[in-house]
């Protein structure tokens, strides 16, 4: 037992409850596992790339819609391949239906959310990678109740593809499109469900009828900054971009907000993302939430400048969006102002996040899958 606590990386909460594994999904096997998968249950095995262009290109998994299949055949193949995997539970939505925040529910009665935002030039998914979050940071409404449960890759994909489902049917304001960009800044740490998480990427990111044909470089990893993983993700040789939330240029105050920082500092870190930088060619993101009187004073600017100073980044501005019983709040605009004024006086790429979904508790930080809540 003393054994085991003293593996358990810092920060990493255990799951609470050992529980099943959510049903297999065509989305999460590769085009030779479905293949075996179909074979298995006694079809040949292109009806398993019949399936997946209903699944993935024609973004339907009604069995009834797949006329190419025998009717005898149909249901079952769809059962065993296509089970539910996530049920709505409500929907929300704000700015005219262009920001939409769904609350699902697992198999299990885990509880996750999704944001869609469309914008005049690009449609953004926000996905869940986990049920809860281990992280603990205290800004965060998801970091507050623990982690619950990994996603499995079908779970992620799904949430992606409901997306993709409600912008090809028109269901979103401003015409039928498709989902441009994903983002892993839902609720959960994506690098903490690795192999999940990648197996999702691979299946957005796939041409169809293998994947949904999302391009790579659309997909956003966020993360607090588990180094180990972060130098695995580099290896992976994808061109999806990398987000890193810093929050804090100096130790001290990142271990408070980000508390996996006594594990991997912040000097190791962004070691590990200036590897990935280098390997993919792409700029990081710096994820810094501004709090009011913690992190937004004019020194760390300064200290996060000479940080960054020559590197492949981008600083990311997020006003901090409220969240229940948090003490903090949102940086004076000012005092953001000058912030910002500083790192680009330097030469550092900045921008600041809007705060889209946040009549909805759909910003960032704000999602929390309290069924009962809004
Ligand atoms: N666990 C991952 C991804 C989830 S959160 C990560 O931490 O990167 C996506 C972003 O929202 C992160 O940068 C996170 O720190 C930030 N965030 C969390 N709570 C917030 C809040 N209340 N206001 C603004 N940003 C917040």
């Amino acid at each position: 037992m003393a054994e085991a606590i003293e593996l358990m990386p810092i920060g990493l909460a255990p799951p609470r409850t050992r529980r099943a594994q959510p049903p297999r999904h065509l989305a999460d096997l590769d085009q030779a596992g479905r293949r075996a998968a179909v074979e298995d249950l006694g079809q040949p095995a292109f009806r398993a790339d019949q399936l997946s262009r209903h699944y993935f290109a024609r973004l339907t998994d009604d069995p009834a819609h797949m006329t190419d299949l025998p009717d005898s055949v149909r249901s079952a193949l769809a059962a065993e391949l296509l089970p539910p995997l996530l049920t709505s539970q409500r929907e929300q939505q704000c700015d005219s239906g262009t920001t939409r925040k769904t609350l699902w529910r697992a198999f299990d009665g885990a509880f996750i959310e999704s944001v869609l935002m469309r914008y005049p030039d690009r449609v953004t998914m926000c996905v869940s990678s986990q049920a809860g979050c281990g992280m603990a940071c205290p800004f965060c409404a998801t970091g507050q109740a623990g982690l619950t449960r990994n996603l499995s890759a079908a779970e992620i994909v799904t949430q992606v593809f409901a997306g993709a489902r409600a912008m090809a049917s028109g269901a979103v304001p401003g015409g039928v499109g498709r989902v441009s960009n994903v983002v892993f800044m839902g609720m959960g740490e994506p690098l903490a469900n690795y192999s999940s998480v990648l197996t999702a990427v691979r299946r957005i990111t796939a041409p169809p009828p293998e994947g949904l044909g999302i391009s790579q470089r659309g997909v956003t990893v966020s993360t607090v900054g588990l180094v180990p993983a972060i130098r695995r993700l580099t290896g992976e040789r994808l061109s999806v971009r990398l987000a890193v939330s810093l929050h804090a240029p100096d130790d001290e105050l990142r271990h408070d907000l980000v508390p996996v920082n006594r594990r991997w500092q912040i000097a190791e870190v962004l070691d590990a993302a200036w590897g990935y930088a280098a390997a993919t060619g792409r700029r990081v993101s710096i994820e810094y939430a501004m709090i009011r009187d913690i992190n937004d004073q004019a020194w760390r600017a300064d200290m996060l400048a000479s940080l960054l100073a020559g590197r492949l980044a981008h600083v990311n501005l997020i006003p901090l969006n409220p969240t229940p019983g948090s003490k903090w709040t949102a940086s004076d605009p000012d005092v953001a102002q000058e912030f910002l004024d500083r790192l680009a006086s330097r030469g550092i790429p900045v921008t600041v996040r809007d705060t889209r979904g946040d009549k909805i508790d759909g910003a960032c930080g704000q999602l929390a899958a309290a069924p009962l809540a809004g």
